[in-house]
C-alpha cells in the first residue's frame, strides 16, 4: 500500500508543491493551508471553496490528523485543564492549558514516552513510543483552542517527551505555528525545554529564532546532575552551558534554568551557593519547581521555606527568580501522570 502524505504536516512551501504536483493552482495551497491552520477545520469536507473533485482527491492521496480527545480534567482551584488526546494509531498524549492573567498557556508533548529516564519524572515510566509529527503537535494547540473556544497567547514544549530528540518535527511545528497564515503565535511567546542535548541545541541557535530556551538544569555540578539525569554521562555539564551560551549569543535571548527542588538532595545553602556560581557569568532567569512527587519515584518536594530561602539566596545575588506556581494540583499531579493512570487502567487494551 502507498504511505498516504501526512498533509497537515506539510509548511506551506510543501504543500505549495505538492498541490502543483496534483495539477491545482498554487493559490490552492493557500486555501488549504488556511482552512487546515487557521480555521481548523476537523476534516476535509469542510473545506467548501475547494471543488468537490481536489476534496476528494486529497481524501484518496492524504491523511489528515484530528486528535480526538479522550479525557479532560478541568480544575475547581485555578481552571487548569489537562487533557488526554488519542492519536489515529491509539497512543495517548498529554496537554494542559493553564489560565494566566496575561493569557492562555498551552503545554504539549513532543512524543509519545520517553527515552530520557530522568529520575524524578513520569513520562518515562513507560519508556518511548514514537515521535509526534508537527501535525499532532499542532493538533494539541488547535484542539484545546477549539475546546474552549479562545486565543492561546504562549505555547510551552515542556509536557512528554525531549523536543530536542525530535527535532526536524519540532522545527516544523515552530514554523508552523508561528506562520501569518496560521495561527501566528508570535516566536517570542513559545518556549522549548530541553534536557539538555547539546547538538540539538547548536542546531536550534543556528535557526537564530525569538523563541524561549528552557534547560532543565536540576543540580549545580556535574557528579549531581548525572544522578539525576541520564543524559548528563553524554553530554557534560559544561558542555551544556557553553551551548546555552552560544545559544544566547545567535538570538540574544536570555536562556531560562528550570531547576526542581527535591528534599534534601539539591535544595541547601549549599546547592544554591554552586549554583550561583556556576551561572555567574550568564545573563538568565532561573525558574524553580517545587518538585511533584510521583508515586514510583522516591523523590519528596522540597517545603515551602526551603523553597523560599533558595530563591531568596539567588535573588540576593542579583539573579531573577520565579517559583512555578503549581497550576491544576487538584488534578492529576505531575507531567505524564494523567497518561500513565489511563494506561494503568481502563485504556490498556
Ligand atoms: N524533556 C524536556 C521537557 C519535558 S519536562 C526537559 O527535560 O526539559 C518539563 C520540565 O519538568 C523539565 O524541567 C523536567 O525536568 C521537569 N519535571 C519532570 N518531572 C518532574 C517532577 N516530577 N516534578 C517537577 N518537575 C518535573
Amino acid at each position: 500500500m502507498v504511505e498516504k502524505t501526512d498533509i497537515r504536516s506539510m509548511e506551506l512551501s510543501e504543500l505549495t508543491a505538492f498541490v502543483t504536483e496534483l495539477g491545482e493552482k498554487p493559490f490552492r495551497a493557500r486555501q488549504l493551508y488556511a482552512w487546515m491552520h487557521q480555521k481548523l477545520a476537523g476534516s476535509i469536507d469542510e473545506m467548501t471553496d475547494l471543488s468537490l473533485a481536489f476534496r476528494e482527491q486529497l481524501k484518496q492521496k492524504c491523511n489528515y490528523t484530528v486528535l480526538k480527545q479522550a479525557d479532560v480534567q478541568v480544575s475547581g482551584q485555578d481552571g487548569t485543564r489537562k487533557y488526554l488526546f488519542a492519536l489515529e494509531d491509539g497512543n495517548l498524549i498529554e496537554s494542559v492549558l493553564m489560565r494566566y492573567q496575561f493569557g492562555n498557556s498551552v503545554c504539549i508533548s513532543s512524543q509519545v514516552g520517553c527515552r530520557m529516564g530522568c529520575k524524578f519524572c513520569a513520562s518515562t515510566l513507560h519508556g518511548f513510543v514514537r515521535n509526534l509529527s508537527p501535525a499532532e503537535m499542532l493538533g494539541q494547540v488547535y484542539q484545546i483552542a477549539a475546546d474552549v473556544g479562545e486565543r492561546i497567547s504562549n505555547v510551552v514544549v515542556m509536557g512528554i517527551g525531549e523536543p530536542l530528540d525530535n527535532d526536524a518535527n519540532l522545527l516544523s511545528f515552530i514554523r508552523m505555528l508561528t506562520d501569518e497564515n496560521g495561527l501566528h503565535i508570535s516566536q517570542r511567546s513559545l518556549t522549548v525545554s530541553t534536557c539538555g542535548i547539546v547538538p540539538g541545541i547548536r542546531r536550534l541557535a543556528a535557526e537564530k529564532l525569538q523563541i524561549t530556551l528552557a534547560l532543565s538544569l536540576h543540580a549545580a555540578s556535574q557528579e549531581k546532575r548525572k544522578e539525576l539525569m541520564p543524559i548528563a554521562k553524554q553530554y557534560e555539564l559544561q558542555e551544556v552551558l557553553d551551548a546555552c551560551r552560544y545559544y544566547f549569543s545567535m538570538t540574544g535571548r536570555r536562556i531560562t534554568f528550570e531547576y526542581a527542588l527535591a528534599a534534601g538532595v539539591n535544595d541547601s545553602d549549599a546547592d544554591a551557593e554552586a549554583l550561583l556560581d556556576l551561572l555567574s557569568d550568564f545573563n538568565c532567569h532561573i525558574n524553580l519547581i517545587p518538585i511533584n512527587p510521583v508515586k514510583e519515584r522516591e523523590f519528596m518536594s522540597s517545603g515551602r521555606m526551603a523553597v523560599q530561602s533558595f530563591k531568596n539566596k539567588l535573588e540576593k545575588n542579583g539573579i531573577n527568580v520565579t517559583i512555578r506556581r503549581e497550576m491544576g494540583r487538584d488534578i492529576d499531579g505531575a507531567c505524564g501522570q494523567l497518561r500513565k493512570r489511563h494506561m494503568e487502567g481502563r485504556w490498556v487494551t
